[in-house]
This record gives structure tokens, sequence and C-alpha cells, in this order.
């Protein structure tokens, strides 16, 4: 009886010791997961928290990045393969989005300190914030696919037109305000010489006549973001509230109309004035003015 007991108890995967092994094991395997979640959870303790500070609004919409930048940022994404609209975002994230003043870096500073440091900058970001900034940018830069004058005009010579960033410039017509677009000016100030064409696809929201705007289009991308041209000479014949346009579409000719009664013209120069409304609940109507110039250098391929 004695022997058939101990003979058993020592078959193997059933003895009292085997039983206390397979414990000790598992009370291993628990502390190791132990000491792992803990490790986690320190870490993200100890971890700077990601920059949830409120960027101004004003920042946002004056983009105030030099077109030198855009284009670097774009070229070393490509370079170091990461995607242009997550690059730009997070870096005009890091950089306050362009506060007056600020300096921007050279490509080799960009290459060295930026890019070489991506994934530590990015990380200090909020994601929510990331993806806020990057629908704007991305939006922008994927529905602008015309820049508004006929290629044909695309030229840095007299037959062209020239254009800088006065975004922000003050503007005494109707009150004391601020420019909210680009002004692009014909080299020849000849009014109904230069096509205009839509730089977006779109729907025509109005067409038509304005104070401020004299004969002026505005236009909806289906982004909800409104594209707004004004001052023209005439519009495309047979065009109206209501109709789709493609990028490239003729709208109509440059012209001086506007700051008076319907069909003042000859206040100021011939230009083109273009305006961006962006869509976004960053602000309390839903809507802001964003600067189109180096959206527009950008479409360019900055000729000049
Ligand atoms: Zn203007």
């Amino acid at each position: 009886m004695d022997k058939k007991r101990y003979r058993r108890k020592h078959r193997p995967g059933t003895s009292r010791r085997d039983i206390r092994r397979a414990e000790k094991m598992l009370i291993n395997i628990l502390a190791g997961i132990l000491v792992l979640l803990t490790i986690i959870f320190a870490r993200n303790i100890l971890l700077p928290l990601p920059d949830e500070g409120i960027i101004p609004i004003e920042n946002v919409a004056a983009f105030a990045i030099s077109p030198q930048t855009f284009a670097d940022l774009k070229s070393l994404s490509n370079r170091n393969n990461v995607n242009f609209v997550e690059v730009l975002t997070i870096f005009s994230l890091s950089e306050n989005f362009f506060p007056p003043g600020s300096i921007m870096p050279t490509k080799e500073e960009l290459e060295n300190e930026f890019f070489r440091n991506y994934r530590n900058i990015k990380r200090s970001h909020s994601q929510d914030q990331i993806n806020t900034y990057k629908k704007i940018l991305g939006t922008l830069l994927n529905e602008i696919e015309s820049f508004p004058i006929a290629q044909e005009y695309m030229t840095s010579g007299e037959n062209g037109y020239y254009f800088s960033d006065t975004f922000g410039a003050a503007r005494t017509y109707g009150g004391d305000r601020k420019h909210e677009g680009t002004d692009i000016m014909d080299r020849k100030n000849a009014r109904g010489r230069i096509p205009v064409v839509s730089m977006t696809n779109g729907v025509i929201r109005n067409i038509g006549w304005g104070e401020l705007g004299g004969y002026n289009i505005g236009i909806n991308s289906a982004s909800g973001n409104y594209y707004y041209y004004a001052h023209f000479d005439s519009f495309a014949p047979g065009l109206q509230q209501g109709d789709t346009v493609e990028p490239g579409q003729l709208l109509g000719f440059m012209g001086d109309s506007g700051y008076g009664s319907e069909g003042t013209r000859g206040m100021f120069a011939v230009h083109l004035h273009v305006g961006i409304k962006v869509n976004s609940d960053i602000t309390e109507n839903g809507m802001f003015w964003i600067n189109p110039y180096v959206f527009l250098r950008n479409i360019e391929g900055y000729r000049d």
C-alpha cells in the first residue's frame, strides 16, 4: 500500500514538488507582466505630455511660412520618405504657426534639426491637434489644382502678372480693415486682358456685384471651403449660380471693378483678388480666411 502511494507520488507532473514548481513559474510570469505594466505606466507619466496649447487663429490664418521653407519641407519629405502634409502640419505646430517675426530655418537646419528629431517632435503634439490641422492643410493642398491665371499668361515677362504676400495689410475703403487674400496684379494694368480660371472643382455659390469686390465669384468646393475671386472686368459667358466648375475652367477676365456702385471701375490697379475661406471648427463660426499666398506659390511652381 505505502509503496504504491510512494510510487504514485513520484509520477511526473503529479508530485507536490511539480505543482509547486508550476506555481512558482506562474508567479514569475505574473510578476514579469506586472513589472512590464509598471514600466509602461511610468513611461507615460514621466514623458512630457503632448502639447495641447491653443494655436492663435490669427497665426493659422496668416500662415506666414516662407515659400522657400515650404518648398524645402516638400523636397526633404520626399527624400526622407515621410508624408508631406503631416510634415508641414508638425512643422507648423512646432513653430506655433509662425507668429510675426518668425525666422525660417535653412534647408540644412531643417534636415539636421527638424527631420533628424521628427519622431520626437511629432510625439510632443497630441494626435487630435495634428489631425485637425492636417485636415485643413491637406484639403487645401489637395483641392487647389490650378493657378487662377490661364496657362498662356503664366510668364514672368511683360505679358504676365506678379504678386506678393499682402495678407493682413491695411485697407481703408469701407472702413478700416485688413486684407484677407492675395492680389495677383496685371503687369500691363489692362482690364479685360488676363483670363481668370478656377483653382478647384466646385459649385458657384454667388456671382455678381459687390461694393468691395466689384464683379466677383464665390465657389464652394466639396470640402466646404470657399474660394473667392474679385474685381473681374467681365464673367465667362453663361456662367451662373449653381454651375459646377473644374480646375482651369474660365471664370472671367481680370479687371479693376469695385469700390462703388455697380459698374465702378478704375479705383485701383487691375488685379485679381483671391480669397480662401477655410471650413473648420477651430473657429467659433466654423470658417476663417486663410492666407492664399504659399498655396498660390506652390501651385504656380515657384516660377518667380
Ligand atoms: Zn485684394
